[in-house]
């Protein structure tokens, strides 16, 4: 059986804990790998080295930690076939998309190369006679990510490519369900120049997450997951006196306005409802169409296109989507289909019957559709995280509003039409914090800033963009007076009241 070590230093460091994840292949059901889970001593080995690491590296100029961002580009660029087949064999995801995770990570390390620039401060000219006033922001020192199972690439990447840049070295704690490519990636950054103890890679569970969240030395905490690790881990970590951003779950919605194009909704909803199999914190479970009659015509059009959908093993390029990461997320998925059958909602097509010929031990599980779901159900209220789209008949656009902006919930949303109007006022209303108009799965680009609202998000700043690099760095502001003895230099008197700008 293949081991997983943790990375640390710059080479790979076994673990003597005892404590071990089993790694799986979701498409055939089988353990393929053991991941070793940290002691609380290996994580602060590991904080000790990015530490020692922090000190030259905050001291190299900016250009030349954006060199080793664009060679780390290029490195990942050459191995991205053999990094997406890892992916995907670990994750269960279809190949392409594993690629699109790869390459949405890597948008984040483009924006990283241009951090000497970001990185410039503000600067203040005859703030007053003889003093001029200038900030710059600095590096927090050692600074730590915890990532979930669903992109083992692009989250890593959203997180060590801003802190590093800006100077920080960085501890990953990637999901102990697919850690093969996070250590692939620190590999790779010390290929591309990165030193030794910038990047490490620890592995665990609770634990490792609790040994990162007290120790003294890491400054601050970049979590993903679900919402109530994602709250336990911002009021932990905040409680030990760190920087914490901490990104939940989500349950997203598209309206669709009598007006939509219904056959771009169709192929839309499609997508981004069973795309990953549901396993992705910007997936489009829950579809609001207005009126009934927009209603029953995209009902019928969607159990038509659903009707089309390839279900396969994620190295099938036919496959729309593969199975789910393990053998306990599909008993859960489908027992929020029973309990949604049980409270009354209309199970249209049925996805847990499914079975892949030569692969019965995978974690495949087709494709579902529910309509009459309504406000009040468990299974509307919560996230289900796999290809189960719901239906929630609206009357009008005030009543389809109201529904995504009361969520407990507040990370994606979509509005489909095309009145221009409607939607514009929807951008400005609704109560969640990325909006997409005509857009299913509205992810913003690298350059903007990736983060929800209310039980989505904990915490002040977004993921990448100007947002990441403000959360990973602090500002000094320097107020600097040089007296000009020429008009002169005479010695003042002692204030005791506070200067200020007369
Ligand atoms: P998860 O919450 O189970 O795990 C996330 C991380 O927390 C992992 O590294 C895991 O090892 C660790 N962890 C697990 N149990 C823990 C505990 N009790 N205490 C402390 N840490 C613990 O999430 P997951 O199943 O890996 O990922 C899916 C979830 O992530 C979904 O809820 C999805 O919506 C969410 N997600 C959110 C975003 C976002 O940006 N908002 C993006 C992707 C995924």
């Amino acid at each position: 059986m293949r081991d997983i070590a943790h990375f640390v230093n710059g080479q790979a460091f076994n673990g003597a804990s005892g404590r071990f994840g089993d790694v799986f292949n979701p498409n055939t059901g089988e353990v393929q790998a053991r991941v070793q889970f940290a002691t609380d001593g290996e994580i602060d080995a590991a904080v000790q080295a990015a530490a020692r690491a922090q000190i030259g590296w905050a001291a190299t100029n900016p250009q030349r930690r954006a060199r080793v961002m664009f060679e780390f580009k290029r490195l990942i660029e050459r191995d991205m076939a053999s990094l997406a087949e890892i992916l995907s064999s670990e994750h269960g995801k279809v190949i392409a998309d594993s690629k699109g995770d790869i390459q949405r990570g890597l948008e984040v390390i483009e924006f990283a190369c241009g951090i000497p620039h970001i990185l410039k401060g503000e600067y203040t000219e005859g703030a007053g006679p003889g003093i001029d006033v200038y900030s710059m922001r600095q590096p927090l020192g050692v600074c730590a990510g915890i990532t979930p199972f669903n992109f083992p690439a692009m989250i890593p990447m959203w997180m060590f490519g801003i802190a590093i840049a800006v100077g920080n070295t960085f501890i990953l704690k990637p999901s102990e369900k697919d850690p093969t490519v996070p250590v692939k990636l620190a590999e790779l950054m010390m290929e591309a120049g990165a030193p030794e103890g910038v990047l490490n890679v620890v592995h665990g569970d609770k634990s490792a997450v609790d040994a990162i969240l007290t120790h003294p030395l890491i400054r601050a905490v970049s979590f993903v997951g679900s919402s109530d690790i994602a709250h336990y881990v911002y009021q932990t970590g905040t409680a030990h006196g760190k920087r914490v951003q901490a990104m939940g779950g989500a349950k997203n919605h598209g309206l669709v306005l009598p007006d939509a194009d219904l056959d771009q909704v169709v192929k839309d909803l499609s997508g981004a409802a069973f795309g990953s199999a549901g396993e992705r914190c910007m997936a489009l479970p829950v579809v609001v169409p207005v009126g009934k009659k927009t209603a029953d015509e995209l009902r019928e059009r969607l159990v038509a296109e659903i009707d089309t959908l390839k279900v396969g093993i994620s190295t099938d390029t036919a496959a729309h989507y593969g199975p789910v990461v393990s053998a306990q997320h599909r008993a859960k998925i489908a027992d929020y289909i029973q309990i949604g059958v049980d409270e009354g909602a209309e199970l249209v097509v049925d996805g847990r019957d499914f079975h892949l010929q030569g692969f019965e031990k995978g974690f495949f599980i087709g494709p579902s559709l529910f309509d009459g779901v309504k406000k009040g159900m468990k299974t509307y209220q919560e996230e289900i995280f796999g290809p189960v789209l719901q239906m929630v008949r609206a009357e009008s656009f005030e009543e389809a509003i109201a529904l995504p902006s009361e969520h407990q919930y507040g990370n994606g949303v979509a509005i489909f039409t095309r009145n221009g109007r409607a939607a514009r006022e929807f951008a400005a209303r609704v109560n969640v914090g990325m909006v997409g108009i005509n857009v299913p799965i509205p992810v913003p680009v690298a350059y903007h800033t990736f983060g929800g609202w209310k039980r989505s998000a904990f915490g002040d700043t977004n993921q990448h963009g100007v947002e990441g690099v403000k959360f990973y760095t602090k500002v000094k502001t320097v107020t600097a007076r040089w007296p000009d003895d020429r008009i002169g230099g005479d010695v003042e008197d002692s204030a005791f009241v506070i200067p200020t700008m007369k």
